[in-house]
């Protein structure tokens, strides 16, 4: 989808927005240029272009200097990266030689754009709706419409301190700590009857539930009214990174180094997700992770726990990727009653996501093994669920050393986790997660088929040979 192929007025007004101001169109602003144009016609489109160019806004920003500099900001402000030397040339050489009007532009480069930066776009666009929604409901605004890079384990800690020391609703206690002796960290938020646990990132290189938990503390910790009422209603602990030696390793292949234990395991080799059989439970000096999660569950005893990973690209027939995938308990061992509340809880994720066009919620495949989390959770009496993010191809292809900029995909997935905590808590607070019919879940539709990386992007400059290294 480019702004050229939308018949959407809200998508080419927010494209405007985005591309020629870097932000988010506002409610009213919106609303106001919807109307007053006929989307029917091409030029009163391209009008529209002029309108942003000559606001105050745009001409006091950097984007209004010399044609590189608008290009590299509408390249930035579209796909969050920087604009090639080559880029620059060739679309400054449009403006300013060949008669192209700067509000035609954004356009234009769309046109153009390969798919990963197509695909940015998207995720951006995603985002950019996102904070329009929000600002008209009082929702949660994050800082910045995207972040530059994944948390590493020192800025995850730093962070995690940051909240503690800024609100006092938060509270940060250390629960264990990994082989390399890392901390795994607990933040508590919410003193309500309801209580839920959220765990993140079991294997080292599946991110994005952790950084989807740190935008959800911070706007559960902090002083919305929304966030105030919820905190009275429930209490939510969240472990962000409960295998940060893994991630650790996966930053130095990012890094260069071969040779290392795969990030998703333990320093042990293991997989944390392989440990939770409550008949045979890991040790302490084979698996202190899994030791530390299953203590803070016995302690807690939450409602629920919602285990948080990555996987690869899924694509149906219509060429969407899927973005999440879940699954409640699957082992026949579980009592039905939680197998149930575990599908109700599946719902109130699918009901979460329902507003917002870019998800695609599917249902994961997964074993019976009782070792994997939502079954050995659910086999020692609470509900677990399953969730599942894309951007684990990803993660591997920049382990081996592609240098792709994906900070506007990751913003996105990790808003698209935030968006189902949030909806996971407002479902325990309002009690529809008890109520919630079961069989909705049964409805989410099965994981597409599997594509390959070099499939995806075959069209990039960086070139699909480079992408097949085994
Ligand atoms: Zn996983």
């Amino acid at each position: 989808m480019t702004i050229a192929e939308t018949a959407d007025p809200d998508d080419v007004v927010q494209t405007l927005y985005l591309s020629l101001l870097g932000r988010a169109a506002d409610p009213a602003g919106l609303d106001f240029l919807t109307q007053l144009v006929n989307f029917e016609d091409p030029a009163a489109v391209a009008a529209l272009g002029d309108i942003f160019i000559a606001s105050s806004e745009f001409q006091n920003s950097f984007a209004a200097g010399s044609s590189e500099n608008f290009v590299r900001s509408v390249y930035f402000n579209l796909f969050d990266r920087n604009a090639g030397t080559d880029e620059v040339e060739a679309w400054t050489d449009r403006l300013d030689a060949q008669g192209l009007d700067r509000a035609d532009l954004p356009a234009a480069v769309l046109e153009a754009a390969r798919e990963s930066d197509l695909e940015a776009y998207e995720a951006k666009l995603f985002i950019a709706d996102y904070v329009t929604d929000q600002t008209e409901r009082g929702g949660y605004l994050p800082d910045a419409l995207t972040f530059p890079a994944l948390r590493s384990n020192d800025e995850l800690y730093a962070d995690l301190n940051r909240l503690d020391a800024e609100y006092d609703t938060l509270s940060l206690e250390v629960v264990g700590a990994s082989l390399d002796a890392r901390p795994l960290y607990a933040a508590t938020v919410g003193t309500g009857e309801a209580s839920l646990l959220f765990i993140t990132q079991q294997h080292g290189d599946e991110p994005i539930g952790t950084e989807a938990a740190m935008y959800f503390l911070d706007f559960l910790a902090g002083d919305s009214e929304l966030a105030r009422s919820l905190r009275d209603e429930v209490t939510v602990t969240v472990v962000p990174r409960v295998n940060p030696d893994g991630f650790a390793r996966w930053e130095r292949e990012v890094g260069g180094e071969r040779g290392l234990v795969d990030p998703r395991l333990n320093n042990n080799e293991i997989d944390l997700n392989r440990t939770y059989d409550p008949a045979a439970p890991f040790t302490a000096d084979v698996a202190p992770e899994s030791v530390a999660v299953r203590e803070l569950l016995a302690r807690l005893d939450p409602d629920f726990v919602f285990d948080y990973h990555g996987q690869g690209n899924y694509r149906d027939a219509e060429g969407e990727l899927d973005t999440m995938s879940v699954l409640w308990p699957t082992n026949t061992g579980v009592d039905p009653a939680i197998v149930d509340a575990s599908k109700r809880a599946v719902a109130a994720i699918a009901a979460s996501l329902e507003d917002y066009d870019y998800d695609q919620l599917t249902l994961y495949p997964g074993a019976e093994t009782a070792s994997i989390a939502r079954n050995g959770f659910s086999l020692a009496g609470t509900p677990g669920v399953l969730v599942e993010q894309r951007f684990g191809q990803e993660m591997t292809e920049l382990a081996r050393g592609l240098d792709v900029d994906y900070s506007a995909l990751i913003s996105a997935l990790a808003l698209e986790g935030f968006i189902t905590m949030q909806g996971l808590v407002e479902a325990a607070a309002d009690g529809s997660i008890e109520t919630l019919d079961p069989a909705l879940a049964e409805q989410i539709p099965e994981r597409s088929p599997s594509v390959r990386y070099a499939d995806l992007y075959s069209d990039d400059s960086y070139g699909a040979e480079e992408l097949l290294i085994a």
